[in-house]
């Protein structure tokens, strides 16, 4: 079967979704039903353990509009999602979870922004369902802070869940950096941006596929890949324990030179020189975050391996 080139390219990255897999395609295929040109969707699997694969390869088999991406292991959420965009070629692509948290009928409302001539229209959640408090609070806070520590006009509560033209998305194409925070990488890039509003459901199936760790990560690749004011932050306590050591100091000597025979306590050193070393420790650690970053880049490595690919133009020889 041929087909036109795509105006819509719907990019979801897939990790160990097989619960969701047929009711994601329920509610994607009714979603193509109502968009008004020709569309493709790229799921990208990030090295499932489960049978998410062999799902998303028999629902290619049987319907070409759904393209598959295997990579060679989990890369990670950000990468996969890097690696559909890299092989989406609609004038439109708009990125989705898995897991229907971004309602799939929320595209119709970005669409129509993006008709407006916006490039890139990213979801605002507007209410969150079915995620802990906990959750919550540290996005909200995260989300604040990030926004106080960069230049860059990053969004309130605004998520991967987005449009983006093609203009954009080429420029978006080229940067190929390793800490990956998509969504601060979508601010830098500029254009004309708009959010619209919608209420992030609870998931459909499953469980997160983003524990506490993953999120640390991301987190710490948001603030690192976007600002370099965590440096700074050492260069100020360097600065204001120096003038306490200085006002110490100075104490120590006067009480020596005019006090009354006081032996000087252990205490104070020993809270002094740990503190020190704590102030010390932090800001080498914090060093070595960015120098590993370098590192990374340097190395420069591929960002993905593709392992096998369904529906592509390519497979067309191999498959059946
Ligand atoms: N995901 C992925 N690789 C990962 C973790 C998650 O591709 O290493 C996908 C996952 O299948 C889902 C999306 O990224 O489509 C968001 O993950 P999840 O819903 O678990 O995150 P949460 O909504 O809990 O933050
Ligand atoms: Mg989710």
């Amino acid at each position: 079967m041929n087909m036109a080139k795509p105006i819509y390219s719907l990019v979801i990255p897939i990790y160990n979704e097989e619960e969701t897999l047929p009711e994601l395609h329920r509610r994607l295929s009714e979603l193509m039903e109502r968009l008004d040109a020709e569309t493709e969707i790229i799921m990208v699997d990030d090295g499932s353990s489960d049978q998410s694969f062999q799902i998303m390869s028999d629902i290619s088999r049987r319907d070409k509009r759904f393209k598959i991406i295997q990579l060679s292991r989990n890369f990670g959420h950000q990468t996969a999602i890097t690696a559909g965009m890299d092989s989406a070629t609609g004038e439109a692509v708009i990125i989705m979870d898995a897991d229907l948290q971004d309602p799939p009928e929320v595209a119709l409302d970005m669409i129509a922004r993006w008709r407006e001539g916006y490039e890139v229209v990213y979801g605002a959640r507007d209410e969150r369902e079915g995620e802990s408090v906990f959750k919550k609070a540290t996005a909200a806070v995260f989300y604040r802070t990030l926004r106080k520590l960069t230049d860059l006009d990053i969004p309130l509560d605004v998520g991967d869940f987005r449009l983006v033209d093609r203009k954009a998305m080429d420029v978006f194409n080229t940067m190929r950096e390793h800490s990956r925070y998509v969504r601060g990488m979508f601010s830098w890039i500029g254009f004309k941006q708009t959010g619209v509003k919608y209420k992030r459901s609870s998931r459909f199936a499953g469980s997160t596929k983003y524990p506490l760790k993953k999120m640390l990560k991301l987190a710490m690749d948001g603030v690192i890949s976007f600002s370099t004011a965590p440096l700074r932050l050492a260069l100020n306590a360097g600065f204001f324990i120096a003038a306490i050591s200085f006002l110490a100091g100075t104490w120590a000597i006067f009480v020596k030179l005019f006090g009354s025979g006081v032996i000087p306590g252990w205490t104070s050193i020993l809270v002094v020189v740990s503190f020190m070393n704590g102030v010390q420790l932090i800001l080498i650690g914090l060093l070595g975050e960015y120098i590993g970053r370098i590192y990374e880049e340097v190395k420069g490595r591929p960002l993905y391996i593709v392992k096998a690919s369904r529906g592509f133009p390519e497979n067309s020889i191999s498959e059946e």
